[in-house]
């Protein structure tokens, strides 16, 4: 089975628990304003996707075993969207469940139904990303409908599995306090009490000068922990706890 893969991060301690080896699968069919990895969302991919067998992603990720087992970490399939290339991802995630790895999905949730639901079982924790609480503001930003991303969120946590939503906060888009008391209501309603927020930064900035594509939040100043203290506020005391 082969697949398209832009980078392989090892030691990363930022996508799940532990040290975590992340491997990023190329194609997104979101088109979010702000990306920082536009480069990841073409399914054909530019100069830095390889193709990689599910043997040879393996191979790399087993390198860190140790690392995983001493720090409880594992092994991150992002994006992109890592179901864009459902088949791949079941592959991989299936070949690292035999070696015992502990297995986190960076998802989205913007696929069908039974590419989500075939992952589900191959998955002990899923970062679920959700970029607005508001249908139309949602298709606003990201090019696509919330209505199947929240329907997939429904299934994994009917199916019993852990989700931690990852909020990205992003400056005149949903960031304020009615954003704040939205994401709360949305996830609250769904029984989830805790969200993580993804501050925006700029590290894509540069990328797309060179892919040639327009940006949109060229020169918006980074968002800081210290700047949302006021959104996280009022996500606790709506009672889902905000941590960054
Ligand atoms: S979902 Fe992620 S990879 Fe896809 S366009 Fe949005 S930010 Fe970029």
């Amino acid at each position: 089975m082969e697949g398209k893969v832009f980078n392989i991060q090892k030691f990363s301690l930022h996508d799940g628990p532990g040290i975590r080896t992340v491997v990023f699968l190329q194609g997104c069919p979101l088109r979010c304003r702000w990306c920082a990895n536009p480069e990841s969302q073409s399914p054909a991919g530019g100069e830095k996707c390889r193709v990689e067998t599910a043997e040879g992603v393996l191979r790399v990720c087993l390198q860190d075993r140790a690392f995983y087992e001493e720090s409880g970490g594992g092994v991150t399939l992002s994006g992109g969207e890592p179901l864009a290339q459902a088949a791949f991802a079941r592959a991989l995630l299936g070949a690292l469940g035999e070696q015992g790895i502990h297995r986190a999905l960076e998802t989205t949730g913007f696929t069908n139904e039974s590419n989500f639901l075939s992952v589900l079982p191959l998955t002990e924790l899923l970062l679920f990303d959700i970029k607005h609480w508001e249908a139309e503001r949602h298709r606003q930003g990201t090019g696509q409908e919330n209505g199947p991303i929240l329907q997939n969120l429904r299934a994994a946590l009917d199916a019993g599995k852990d989700v931690l939503p990852r909020i990205p906060v992003i400056p005149g888009y949903n960031d304020g306090p009615e954003d704040a008391r939205g994401f709360a209501r949305l996830l609250g309603g769904l029984g989830l009490k805790r969200a993580q927020l993804l501050p925006f930064h700029q590290f894509g900035e540069s990328k797309y000068a060179g892919l040639g594509l327009p940006y949109a939040y060229k020169d918006v100043p980074p968002l800081h922990p210290e700047d949302l203290e006021g959104f996280q506020k009022i996500m606790i005391e709506m009672g889902v706890d905000a941590f960054f």
